[in-house]
């Protein structure tokens, strides 16, 4: 949440920040700001996206060669053009961005309140400049050591960027719980939430960790850490190609990223997946992969989407590798003094791999002795880090804020770490494994099946753009595909949807179902589908609509249902692979009809990194 990018080099900085901004504007976009230096620090910020910024600046050319930009996703006052970031401090001697959250800020600010400070803002940000600030007065120390020192005072999250009205040549850095990154190019430096906006700049990056503070002038960068121990930074290569942050053609990021599923599921697969040979090569999990296999129980610890695809794997691990597994929010798990025993095995799933409440349901496992293993797509992301071993999804970054190439790539790996285990503790036949490796190998194609329907699912999303509320249904595997599909929607279109395993139905949802209330079915050929099937007929009977995903070839169920989409068969546990694809595409149609902002969507923000 919220976008940090600061520079400090030899270029005009105003443009590269607000590009910057631009590309990190999926991760916040409630307000935009910058902080630059023309003979005087200035502040120019705005509600609203990164075009208002465009828009305030208008012609004026900057000649700065230092700036910070942020764009905003409220937490503590609303997003107005006031409480927009940058903020300055009380006597106007600093200037801030801040992604998170000072969690004692109240009981700072009443402190500086007694001393006679004032605040024009609502948020904790400017309270937490003001601290510096009056830190550095009463020490009289540098900014250096005044931010060292606020910082150990400080409870909660946060990535910072400081500038100094009487040093237009440095920029201080420093992070606790929210992502930061320092890109290192020829004679200039960058600062930024992710590494998206460097990569046009330079590829060697260095990952700031927990508590500490990079100190950047123009010539140099140190690390200190928050008990002013000297640090020595490991700059590493960041491979991410250009492109892949661009639409690349499509309308919309989603869109893309939709029609970039084929694809990126090979990428999950690549190098691991050899089917021709019966061979599967999982190089992340290596050393625990007997751990896992002799675990008497998983822990899976998610949010949203990354919770749906744990479920699935959920029923896959049961299934074949006969491990009970728990499935928990790690907003919850983190919180109620869960049950967690030495050589329990953790697996964290995140797309951004900065995830606050799974970082922190992390560190709670790691501490009583439980080994994490993370399902990750973001490569040197804060999780990848401090997990003991883990897979990447290799699925490229993901833009939209509503995820969909990152949920199947997620399918994709668990499935693969499922097979892995299984075979290691015997609990597949060879040929099981076979089939299913075989099957995995061949769902790129099948996507590209489903792909084809779209134009049919624009049709049916333009019959129900206007329904106020949506259930989702399905049974086994594809249960949690109906989470997912109503979840979809409820993110991008605003529609009212829920998702409820079939059989469940019976106990409260089917009090809603009317001639109004469109109810999808996931009904794919499985070893549910005669249940589901009556489940369609309860739903018929009592004149509900159904739209139904279904096998390719089945008879029975669009004599019943009111409308179909088609799937290529696939077997049940791989199914959750190619029937989520219409529910995408259904959100996505649905959600442009609509006039929603797909990219965008109100009040989210791609990478959760408040609690
Ligand atoms: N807590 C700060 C605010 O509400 C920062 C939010 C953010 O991460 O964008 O302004």
């Amino acid at each position: 949440m919220c976008g940090i990018v600061a520079y400090l080099g030899n270029k005009p900085a105003a443009p590269i920040i607000i590009n910057g901004l631009k590309r990190l504007e999926y991760r916040g976009y409630d307000s935009t700001g910058i902080s630059i230096f023309e003979n005087s620090l200035q502040v120019y910020k705005k509600a609203g996206k990164v075009v208002e910024l465009d828009n305030l600046i208008g012609s004026k050319e900057f000649t700065s060669t230092i700036g910070m930009g942020h764009t905003r996703w409220a937490t503590h006052g609303e997003p107005n053009d006031t409480n927009a970031h940058p903020h300055y401090s009380f006597n106007q001697s600093l200037s801030i961005i801040h992604n998170g959250i000072i969690e004692n800020y109240n009981i700072l600010k009443k402190e500086l309140l007694n001393k006679g400070y004032e605040f024009s803002t609502d948020t904790d940000t400017e309270v937490l400049i003001t601290f510096i600030e009056y830190i550095k007065s009463e020490a009289n120390c540098s900014l250096e050591e005044a931010v060292r020192q606020a910082l150990t005072s400080i409870d909660g999250a946060y990535a910072i960027v400081i500038m100094n009205t009487n040093n237009p040549d440095q920029l201080i850095a420093a992070r606790k719980g929210s992502p930061m990154v320092l890109g290192v190019g020829d004679g200039e430096y960058f600062v930024a939430s992710d590494a998206t906006p460097l990569i046009e700049h330079t590829n060697e990056v260095v990952y700031l960790k927990d508590q500490e503070i990079a100190v950047i002038d123009r010539d140099k960068f140190r690390i200190i850490n928050i008990e002013d121990e000297e640090q020595t930074p490991v700059i590493q290569q960041v491979e991410l190609e250009l492109d892949a942050l661009e639409k690349g053609g499509y309308d919309h990021f989603m869109l893309k990223e939709i029609f970039e599923q084929p694809n990126s599921i090979a990428d999950s697969m690549r190098g691991r997946v050899d089917a021709a040979n019966g061979n599967l090569t999982l190089g992340g999990i290596r050393e625990y992969s007997k751990a896992l296999a002799n675990s008497k129980r998983i822990i899976i610890v998610a949010c949203g989407t990354s919770w749906h695809s744990g479920l699935v794997a959920e029923y896959m691990f049961e299934e074949y590798c006969r491990i009970p597994v728990e499935v928990e929010y790690a907003s919850e798990f983190r919180y109620r003094n869960p049950v967690i025993n030495e050589g329990d095995i953790v697996i964290a799933i995140s797309q951004s791999g900065e995830t606050a409440d799974t970082m922190a349901a992390i560190e709670l496992a790691k501490s009583k002795g439980a080994i994490i293993l993370g399902v990750v797509n973001v490569v040197g992301s804060s999780i990848s880090r401090v997990t003991h071993e883990g897979a990447y999804l290799h699925t490229g970054p993901e833009i939209g804020v509503a995820s969909t190439k990152a949920f199947t790539g997620q399918l994709s790996v668990l499935i693969q770490i499922v097979l892995n285990v299984a075979r290691i503790k015997g609990t597949i036949t060879e040929s099981k494994f076979k089939e299913l490796l075989t099957e995995l190998s061949t769902i790129p194609v099948k996507i590209k099946e489903v792909l084809e329907s779209n134009a049919q699912i624009e049709y049916i999303s333009d019959l129900f753009k206007d329904a106020h509320n949506f259930l989702y249904l399905g049974r086994g595997y594809n249960f949690p595909v109906a989470l997912e599909g109503a979840l979809k929607l409820k993110e991008i279109s605003y529609i009212h949807a829920e998702g409820y395993p079939a059989a469940e139905m019976k106990h409260g949802p089917i009090a809603l179902i009317d001639e109004k209330m469109p109810v999808v079915f996931i009904a794919t050929k499985d070893s549910s589908y005669e249940k589901v099937v009556s489940n369609i007929q309860e739903v018929k009977a009592r004149k509900g609509v159904v739209i139904a995903i279904v096998t390719k070839g089945d008879q029975l169920i669009p004599a019943m249902a009111d409308h179909v989409i088609e799937v290529p068969e696939c077997h049940e546990a791989l199914m959750p692979l190619v029937s989520v694809i219409p529910l995408q595409l259904l959100s996505y149609h649905i959600a442009i009809m609509r006039g929603c902002n797909v990219d965008q969507p109100r009040n989210l923000a791609k990478s959760v990194t408040v609690e």
